[in-house]
């Protein structure tokens, strides 16, 4: 598969905000015609209704502390091992983990890393479901936080990499279970990130008017999981250990 995606400099890639990092990306879409094959929809479609309908009510249950300390403890070991494995040699220390509402302070309902407290929160409605790929994202911010790239890049590259590493784990647990047990969850957000992204080429000028600024931060995670999709499958899952080690070259063209 071929990548839609025009080489952005380095010079681009640090100065430019996310706004124009976003119409770079939507441009290069343009020339091709299969937008859903690009980005293998149909396959996610067809996997998401034949493993949500078998997701047992177990998985769905709310985690409670003990469990939800379990599940981070593996998803801090799956996603240093797959960085090592991939080139990034990076020491990282463990970082505390709080379950906490966190609508009103963060705006998500999932997770959050926050650099100032040096912790990671999640939802205090958290399924075990849903878990891993949350805490895998929010730790790999936190990750990005050791290595600079906080400083080296913008918010909707640091998201499409959090996504791209929380797929990891997604496709991770997927193998070492029983495959029906597949994420459901981060299925469902994958795919409507997807096609949130088609979506907002479609209506390309209208996403960047002035008047809709409160869709802006939403795109992000959405533009910013499309851009590494795409980057993963040219040039395979070392591009997330490469970008954390402050090589950018795989994502630049
Ligand atoms: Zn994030």
């Amino acid at each position: 598969m071929t990548t839609p995606l025009k080489p952005f400099t380095e010079e681009q890639l640090t100065s430019l905000n996310d706004e124009h990092l976003a119409k770079i990306f939507l441009e290069s879409l343009s020339s091709y015609e299969n937008k859903e094959r690009l980005f293998g929809l149909l396959d996610m479609l067809h996997h998401y209704r034949r493993f949500a309908s078998r997701l047992t009510s177990e998985k769905r249950r709310v985690a409670n502390n003990n469990e939800a300390d379990k599940i981070f403890d593996e998803v801090q070991e799956q996603v240093n091992t797959f960085l090592y494995t991939k080139g990034c040699r990076m020491p990282v220390r463990p970082i505390p983990v709080n379950r906490a509402y966190l609508r009103a302070k963060y705006g998500t309902n999932t997770g959050a890393y926050d650099c100032l407290l040096g912790k990671i929160f999640y939802a205090d409605d958290s399924t075990i479901d849903e878990l891993p790929e949350i805490l895998g994202h929010e730790f790999t911010h936190y990750i990005q936080a050791l290595s600079g790239m906080f400083s080296q890049t913008t918010t909707l590259f640091q998201e499409g990499c959090a996504r791209g590493v929380e797929r990891q784990i997604a496709e991770l647990n997927a193998k070492r279970f029983d495959p029906q047990e597949y994420n459901t969850s981060f299925l469902r957000r994958h795919i409507d990130e997807i096609e949130n992204t088609l979506d907002i080429h479609r209506r390309y000028q209208e996403w960047f008017s002035p008047s809709l600024p409160h869709t802006w931060p939403f795109m992000k995670h959405d533009l910013g999981n499309a851009l590494f999709y795409l980057a993963e499958a040219k040039h395979g899952k070392r591009i997330y250990a490469d970008v954390l080690r402050g090589d950018f070259s795989s994502i630049l063209g």
